[in-house]
C-alpha cells in the first residue's frame, strides 16, 4: 500500500488501499471525525484453540463516517500515519478500548495494533501507561502487535519502546509473521511473547500443501522459541481444526466471530461457545488424544519412548528411505545408527528387503498392517530368525501418508524358549513313562489333569475318561469311599494323600492293590496350586 497527495497537496490525499480501492478523504472530515467521535474501536475475539474458550480481543480500528458509513482502517490509518495524527488516533481508540475491557473479566486480554511510525520516540509507551491508569485496565492484559516494517526502519528506538513496554507488564507480539523480509531476524531483534501467522498462509492452508507447511513450520519455530502461536483469519472449522492439530495456540477469523462494536462484548463474552474443539472431538476422535500435550512436549516425549523401546522402531519415508529409527532396531540389524538414516531400506538390510517391500508398499498406500511374522536366515549354517513386524501408515495434517511407522520385535528368542521347553517336556513324558511308578497330577478338589499312559493299560480306560474324576471310574467299587475320604482328609489337611485302592485292565483280570501317595504344591499365597504324586503296586 502506497500514499500520494492528490489535487492541492496538503488538502486532500488519496489513499490506495490494498483492494485498490480509491477513496478520497478530506483533511476537515478528520477533525470532524474526532470531534464527533467516529472513530470507533472494533473488537475481534481471539480463541485458545486447545480449549476453545475466548482468549480475548484484538482491537480494530473503524471509521463511522456519516455519509459513507462503515469506513475500514486499510483507508484510513496510512493517512494518519503519513499526515501525523496516529497518535491522537491511537489514544482514542485506546481510551475506549480500555475503559470496555476493564468491565470484562480479568482473563480476557487485549491485542492492540501499533503503527511502525510509532516506535519512533517513547510517547507510545507513556501513554498507554496513563489510559490503562485512567482505565482501571491492567497492562498485563495488553498485547502489543507490531509488523515487521517496524523493525526495518529504527531497531535501536524499536528496541528501547519494547523494552519500556515489557517493563511495564506489556506482552509484545509479531504480527502478519511470514509476509515480511527476513522474519527470523527480526523474531531474534526484539523480546518477543508472539508469533502471529498471516492469514495469507493460514487462508488457504486446507488448498494448499505449501500453505500447510509453513503454518506447521511456524508453529514449531514459535513453540521451539517458546512463543505463543497465533494464527488469523480462520474462516472454517478444516482450518481450525489443522491449526489445533499442529499445536497453535491461538486463532481469530470470521470462523469465531468478525470485528464488533464495544456494545456487543458484554454479550459476546457470557454467551461465548466452544467451536471446533467441541465438534473435532466427534469429527476426528483419534486425533484429540495428541492435542492433550504441546507438540513440543509430545515430541520429547516419544523420543523417549523411542530409545527406550524393547522393540525396533522406524519410521520410512515415501522414498522407502529410514528417517528415523531407534537404538533396538539398529542392533537388531547389526550396523550402526548413523548407517540407516537418509539411506533405503534396500541398501540397509538387502537380505530382508524382498520379503517386506510388499508390506511397506501396502502401509504407504493407507493400509495398517499388524502381526506380519518372517523368518529369515541368518547364516549359512540353517540358522535363523523370526521376526515379528506392525506397519502403521503415518498421515500429515490433510490426511496424505507421508510415511510408514515400523515396529519389530525378534520372536527368536521367545521361539528358541518355546523349543527348549518343548524338548525338556518330551524328555520328562519319556522318562515318566520308563519308571516303575505311574506318576499323576491333580487339582486341589481331586481331578485328575495329567497321568502316565500306562495308567490306561492298568485302568482299562481308553482316551482321556481318566480326566477330571474320571479316574475314580476305574476304582473297585468298595474302595471308593474309603479312597475318596482319605484324599479329602488331605486336601482340607494339606498332610501328604498316602491311600490304597484296587483296579484291574478289564472285567477279565484279576484286581490290582496301588497305593497312592502325593504331595501338595503350594503356591506363594500358601494355598495349594495342585497335586503331585505317584501310583505303585501296594505290597
Ligand atoms: P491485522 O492486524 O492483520 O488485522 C486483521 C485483519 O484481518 C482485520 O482487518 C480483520 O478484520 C481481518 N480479518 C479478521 N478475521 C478475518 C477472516 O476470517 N477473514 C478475513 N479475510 N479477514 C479477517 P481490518 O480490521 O481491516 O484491519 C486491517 C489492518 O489494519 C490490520 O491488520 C492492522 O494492521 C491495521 N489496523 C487495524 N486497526 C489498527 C489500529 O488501531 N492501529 C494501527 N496502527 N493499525 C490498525
Ligand atoms: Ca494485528
Ligand atoms: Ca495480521
Amino acid at each position: 500500500m502506497f500514499l500520494r497527495p492528490s489535487g492541492r497537496p496538503g488538502t486532500e490525499w488519496q489513499a490506495i488501499g490494498v483492494v485498490g480501492a480509491i477513496v478520497s478523504i478530506k483533511r476537515e472530515e478528520i477533525g470532524r471525525a474526532f470531534d464527533n467521535g467516529d472513530f470507533r474501536p472494533h473488537f475481534q475475539p481471539l480463541v485458545n484453540l486447545r480449549v476453545g474458550d475466548l482468549h480475548g480481543f484484538e482491537l480494530l480500528a473503524r471509521w463511522k463516517h456519516p455519509a459513507r458509513g462503515w469506513i475500514p482502517p486499510s483507508e484510513f490509518i496510512p493517512l494518519a500515519e503519513k499526515d501525523g495524527w496516529i497518535d491522537r488516533l491511537t489514544k482514542e481508540l485506546l481510551h475506549l478500548a480500555f475503559s470496555s475491557m476493564a468491565k470484562l473479566p480479568d482473563h480476557l486480554n487485549l491485542s492492540v495494533n501499533i503503527s511502525p511510525v510509532q516506535l519512533r520516540g517513547l510517547g507510545l509507551p507513556r501513554d498507554i501507561q496513563k489510559i490503562a491508569e485512567q482505565s482501571g485496565f491492567s497492562l498485563e492484559r495488553l498485547m502489543v502487535e507490531i509488523t515487521e516494517s517496524a523493525l526495518t526502519e529504527d531497531l535501536n528506538s524499536a528496541r528501547m519502546i519494547a523494552a519500556a513496554l515489557k517493563a511495564m507488564g506489556c506482552k509484545l507480539g509479531l504480527d502478519d509473521f511470514g509476509t515480511g523480509y527476513s522474519s527470523l531476524t527480526h523474531l531474534q531483534s526484539l523480546p518477543f511473547d508472539e508469533l502471529k501467522i498471516d492469514r495469507s498462509f493460514v487462508g488457504s492452508m486446507a488448498e494448499r500443501r505449501d500453505s500447510r507447511k509453513i503454518v506447521a513450520a511456524v508453529v514449531g519455530l514459535g513453540q521451539s522459541l517458546g512463543l505463543i502461536t497465533a494464527a488469523e483469519g480462520v474462516e472454517t472449522l478444516e482450518q481450525a481444526q489443522m491449526l489445533q492439530w499442529l499445536g497453535c495456540e491461538l486463532a481469530q477469523g470470521w470462523f469465531y466471530g468478525k470485528p464488533m462494536p464495544a456494545e456487543d462484548l458484554p454479550k459476546t463474552v457470557s454467551g461465548f461457545r466452544a467451536k471446533g474443539v467441541a465438534a473435532m472431538s466427534t469429527d476426528v476422535p483419534g486425533r484429540l488424544s495428541s492435542l492433550d500435550l504441546l507438540p513440543s512436549v509430545r515430541l520429547a516425549q516419544l523420543q523417549a519412548v523411542y530409545d527406550g523401546a524393547p522393540v525396533g522402531l522406524a519410521f520410512i519415508g515415501r522414498d522407502l528411505r529410514y528417517k528415523m529409527l531407534n537404538r533396538r532396531l539398529a542392533q537388531m540389524n547389526g550396523r550402526p545408527l548413523e548407517d540407516h538414516i537418509g539411506n533405503t531400506v534396500a541398501q540397509t538390510v538387502p537380505g530382508l528387503f524382498p520379503l517386506v517391500e510388499g508390506y511397506l508398499l501396502r502401509a504407504l498406500d493407507g493400509e495398517a498392517i499388524p502381526g506380519v511374522e518372517i523368518t529369515t536366515p541368518v547364516s549359512d549354517a540353517g540358522e535363523s530368525r523370526t521376526i515379528l513386524l506392525s506397519y502403521e501408515p503415518a498421515r500429515d495434517e490433510a490426511g496424505e501418508v507421508v510415511g510408514v511407522s515400523v515396529a519389530i520385535v525378534d520372536l527368536s528368542p521367545i521361539r528358541r524358549a518355546e523349543e527348549a521347553r518343548r524338548a525338556a517336556e518330551g524328555h520328562f513324558r519319556q522318562m515318566m513313562e520308563l519308571l516303575p511308578q505311574i506318576p499323576w497330577i491333580i487339582d486341589p478338589e481331586g481331578r485328575a489333569l495329567d497321568v502316565s499312559q500306562r495308567w490306561l493299560q492298568i485302568s482299562g480306560q481308553t482316551g482321556d475318561q481318566w480326566t477330571g474324576f474320571g479316574w475314580l471310574d476305574a476304582l473297585h467299587p468298595d474302595d471308593l469311599k474309603p479312597t475318596w475320604d482319605a484324599m479329602n482328609a488331605s486336601f482340607k489337611s494339606g498332610n501328604p494323600i498316602d491311600t490304597v485302592f484296587r483296579v484291574r485292565g478289564s472285567p477279565a483280570d484279576p484286581w490290582r492293590r496301588l497305593r497312592s501317595r502325593g504331595a501338595a504344591n503350594v503356591g506363594a499365597n500358601g494355598k495349594i496350586i495342585c497335586w503331585y504324586g505317584s501310583l505303585e503296586e501296594a505290597e
